[in-house]
């Protein structure tokens, strides 16, 4: 067949070859060798390995009439020689293919349990899916595995696995399968128990003395009880004559959540932009922007008079809808269409930056904002969001290693 002709999938017999046994060097080698001696052709392969066993499954077209007889002889014979299992099925054709409606389920499990995985795999085929292939993407800092589904359209397995996922209480992902998956090039954090584990207002009011009351308004503006703007006036009304020194005080207790640089330092490597916006404070987002090297950031500016903060904010308000017009803002100047951007946030102030995204994650989030978004991350790490993309661990770990 010549390599400009269109795939064809005729009904021809062909002959599927499945080799299980201890993995060593030159399995696949001496497989195709065997089947090289009768001139089929490869139809297809697939090839895992766990915990040492080799799986190696060959779909190859039948051999010359009268020879099966001997190809299966050779192959069983060159198994036995090297104490490996072989099954040789005659059929016809090649793979069925796959359905329409195609979706990558990625689940986080910290563990990962054998109840859970049924709950999750029973969900997708309720909904009319096929799981089509399952691979790991990570053992570290959590399991993850990612499920290759089709026959069913993405938003309702969405829906039906969120409702799975907080029922059994771990995380999954659902997102479109897809060339533009790959092309998601901007990823927009909420910065306070997002980037990081603090509220940085809460820091600042720790030095102002005025923590219990600053805490109070905070929780009940993140809980969606109180508009944010008019919170975000009254915690900084309570810093009012606080010395401006505890700006650089307050930039050295911060604490990134962890995974936080092994997130950005991966995007970056794999060409993303990445920015943050806050209803913080830009005395803190832009030193972060420095540390982390980021492309964006956003933040309310705490206003300084001769040396004391005032009490007040300067500039535009980042509120609920600043961070989506901030995030669009940034896709803008990244060149990035807003379906390939990913924001990520735990607040109610996150929700419309969340939802104007291409992916909105739930990091830890608050029940309102996690019901809200299309996925939830509750384990404490922020570099599992690298496994929503389909990124594995090891290629993470294998980038870290080639670092200069
Ligand atoms: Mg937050």
């Amino acid at each position: 067949m010549s390599a400009s002709q269109p795939p064809q999938t005729p009904e021809v017999p062909t002959l599927l070859v499945k080799i299980f046994g201890k993995d060593r060097p030159g399995i696949t080698a001496g497989l195709f060798d065997t089947l090289a001696a009768f001139s089929v052709d490869v139809v297809d392969i697939e090839q895992v390995v766990t915990r040492g066993r080799i799986t190696l499954c060959a779909l190859v077209t039948e051999p010359t009439a009268g020879t099966e007889g001997e190809l299966r002889a050779t192959v069983h014979g060159w198994a036995e020689s090297l104490k490996l299992q072989a099954e040789i099925i005659s059929g016809r054709g090649d793979n069925r293919p796959r359905g329409s409606g195609r979706s990558h389920v990625t689940v986080l499990g910290h563990p990962l349990t054998a109840e859970s995985t049924a709950a999750i795999a029973a969900r997708i085929t309720g909904t009319g899916g096929n799981i089509d292939r399952i691979h790991r993407l990570a053992k570290y800092p959590v399991t993850a595995v990612e499920f290759a589904v089709s026959g069913c359209e993405t938003e309702p397995l969405r829906t039906a696995l969120a409702t799975e996922a907080a029922e059994i209480g771990v995380d999954v992902a659902v997102v479109s399968a897809g060339l533009h998956r790959r092309a998601q090039r901007l990823v927009v954090m909420d910065v306070d128990s997002t980037l990081i584990t603090d509220e940085v207002i809460e820091l600042f009011a720790a030095h102002a003395g005025c923590e219990a009351q600053v805490a109070e308004v905070t929780a009940a503006a993140m809980r969606g009880e109180l508009d944010f703007e008019q919170s975000l006036h009254a915690r900084v009304a309570l810093l009012a004559g606080l010395d401006a020194s505890v700006v650089d005080k307050v930039r050295t207790e911060v604490r990134l959540t962890p995974g936080a640089r092994t997130l950005i330092r991966t995007l970056k490597r794999l060409g993303f932009q990445v920015g943050v916006v806050s209803g913080g404070f830009t005395q803190v987002t832009d030193d972060l922007k420095e540390r982390l090297g980021l492309d964006f950031a956003s933040a309310n500016t705490l206003e300084i008079v001769d040396g004391r903060l005032t009490g007040r904010v300067t500039g535009e308000i980042v509120d609920r809808a600043g961070k989506a017009r901030l995030l669009r803002r940034f896709a803008a100047e990244a060149g990035v269409p807003l379906a390939q951007t990913v924001a990520i946030g735990d607040g109610a102030n996150d929700l419309d930056m969340l939802n104007a995204a291409g992916l909105g994650v739930a990091f830890n989030a608050k029940p309102v904002v996690r019901k809200a978004a299309d996925t939830a991350v509750n384990v404490p790490f922020l570099d599992a969001v690298l496994y929503l993309l389909g990124i594995t661990r090891e290629e993470v770990e294998t980038a870290d290693a080639h670092e200069d």
